[in-house]
């Protein structure tokens, strides 16, 4: 199932996507008031059962489309250095503060972007001109998380995901190399364009063939596997929930694949009207302009 978070005006409302037919149920009267696609998320197994009740279709064309999640309880979970040949990219680069080595992780490399950074799947992304100069784009795999826990061990991991979304983990790049912790870099306003979709679990075979891609200007710039990742979902959830509590509708963004901004030599950072388009096997593709 595709779920979305959509707008016909000032509201917020959920909707379940037939991308056949390009049109979106609205689904919102079938829930509790308020709950929003958040609130479905967190009680899935009670709620989605009413999904299945009598709801008004509107034109896709005729809404326009929120990040799934667009106010997620806490900071998004991300990934640092998790495809191999970006570890190398990200090395060479010298953005990589003060660590500047093209060496594998031994662990994951974990840091967060912060709820307000969320932004819609073809909503502008805010240049921040005042105190940034060095703008970069990562596509990226999320993973949502249905059921929380802790101590969630890798052969119960995937009974954890919910579903699976888009990330664009728009960076700073001078922010993040001059304030060595990450969070700044990468939390400025409208910085995580996420969506079109939020995708449930069962209709996705394998999770490991989905194409992880990004265009800039309309020019290929990444493309891999989500099985290239370093440390691969399971090991993620693991790892994290170890001695964390992971909460339903949690987002993990698991790493960006070669390809970057800083990849090239000299680095090629996006511009106001540059446009980047973001797109994973089934998921759909998100596409937003540089103010
Ligand atoms: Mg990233």
């Amino acid at each position: 199932m595709k779920l979305v978070s959509f707008s016909t005006g000032s509201d917020e409302r959920v909707g379940v996507v037939d991308v056949e037919r390009e049109v979106v149920r609205d689904v919102t009267g079938l829930l509790p008031a308020g709950a929003g696609l958040l609130g479905l998320v967190e009680e899935w197994a009670e709620l989605a059962p009413a999904l299945n009740g009598d709801a008004p279709e509107l034109a896709l064309a005729d809404v326009r489309l929120l990040a799934p999640i667009p106010r997620p309880r806490r900071n998004i979970f991300c990934v640092g250095k998790n495809y191999r040949d970006h570890v190398v990219e990200f090395g060479r680069s010298g953005y990589d503060s003060p660590d500047r080595s093209e060496a594998m992780p031994e662990h994951p490399v974990v840091f967060s972007k912060a709820t307000t950074s969320v932004n819609g799947p073809f909503d502008d992304i805010d240049p921040h001109h005042d105190v940034t100069s060095e703008l970069d784009y990562e596509a990226e795999l999320g993973v949502i998380i249905g059921t929380g826990g802790r101590g969630i061990t890798r052969d119960d991991a995937h009974a954890h995901v919910w579903g699976y979304t888009i990330i664009n983990d728009f960076t700073a790049r001078d922010l993040q190399r001059t304030h060595k912790q990450w969070l700044i870099g990468k939390s400025l306003d409208t910085h995580c364009p996420m969506g079109p979709y939020a995708v449930t679990a069962d209709e996705i075979d394998d999770v490991t063939a989905l194409m992880v891609e990004s265009r800039v200007n309309g020019e290929p710039r990444q493309s891999a596997p989500v099985k290239d990742l370093i440390f691969d979902i399971p090991e993620l959830i693991a790892r994290l929930s170890a001695g964390i509590t992971l909460l339903p509708g949690d987002i993990i963004a698991t790493g960006t694949p070669a390809g970057v901004g800083i990849g090239f030599d000299p680095p090629r950072f996006m511009a106001s009207g540059d446009v980047v388009e973001v797109s994973i096997t089934g998921l759909g593709a998100q596409r937003n302009q540089v103010a």
